[in-house]
């Protein structure tokens, strides 16, 4: 008899995708082994809340000598409630699963990543205003930038090195643009860069307080998604915000 080796993580669930009849394949961002895509029978997936909400459980699992991965056991330990609560939350958790569904690839683990996004989900879970969750976003998507690699300084233009007149963010040239820099360059996205470094610099304490209109939170928060994505030669997905 071969006993089965069980491995146990704690995941984010950020996908499910259907096979056969009741079966599912759940993928899960997870602290221990970066990210695992796991097959699930009907008895197992009746754990699961409804599609497409975001929660943090405990799993187990086993791989078979063809690599597959199985579910063992699932146990929610977390399921982020207040995102439940609207659309609107709804939403925003979509665009910080999306660079995990789209720009990771299987394994490498990567606690950083893990505890991000755990971080920004609790704590969109639990804001009270929109405003709140437009930081956390903006605050995510420049800490994520920064981590994998492709990071940019907020306080020069990267292409002539001045520190006046920051204008826009371009993802071909690789940061922030003064405006003089700007002119003639195609992609450029038009960005608050002043909000953007203090989005980056302000101490935990102060950090909601930072003033800023829904307008510029949100094109931010887009334009950092579509500089993240060309990083990786696609797109981000359309999603309201
Ligand atoms: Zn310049």
């Amino acid at each position: 008899m071969i006993l089965k080796k069980f491995k146990k993580t704690t995941g984010i669930l950020i996908k499910e995708t259907k096979f056969k009849e009741k079966s599912k394949y759940l993928t899960f961002y997870t602290d221990s082994k970066g990210l695992v895509t796991l097959a699930a029978f009907p008895a197992k997936t009746s754990f699961l809340p409804v599609f497409a909400l975001p929660s943090k459980y405990n799993i187990s699992y086993y791989t078979t000598p063809r690599d597959n991965n199985y579910l063992r056991e699932i146990d929610c330990i977390d399921n982020y409630r207040g995102i439940h609560s609207s659309f609107n939350k709804l939403s925003m958790s979509w665009h910080i699963l999306s660079p995990l569904r789209k720009l990771i690839s299987s394994g490498g683990e990567d606690r950083f990543i893990f505890n991000l996004t755990d971080r920004a989900l609790s704590a969109i879970s639990e804001s009270r205003k929109k405003k709140t969750d437009l930081l956390i976003l903006n605050s995510f998507y420049l800490m994520l930038i920064i981590h994998l690699g492709v990071g940019f300084s907020v306080n020069l233009c990267v292409k002539c090195r001045n520190k006046n007149n920051l204008y826009s963010l371009s993802p071909k040239t690789g940061g922030i643009l003064c405006k003089k820099c700007s002119a003639g360059q195609s992609d450029i996205m038009i960005v608050n860069v002043k909000i953007l470094e203090e989005i980056k610099n302000k101490k935990a304490e102060d950090f909601f307080n930072i003033s800023a209109s829904f307008k510029v939170l949100t094109t931010l928060i887009k334009s950092m998604e579509i500089y993240l994505f060309s990083n990786f030669s696609t797109k981000p997905p359309e999603i309201d915000l």
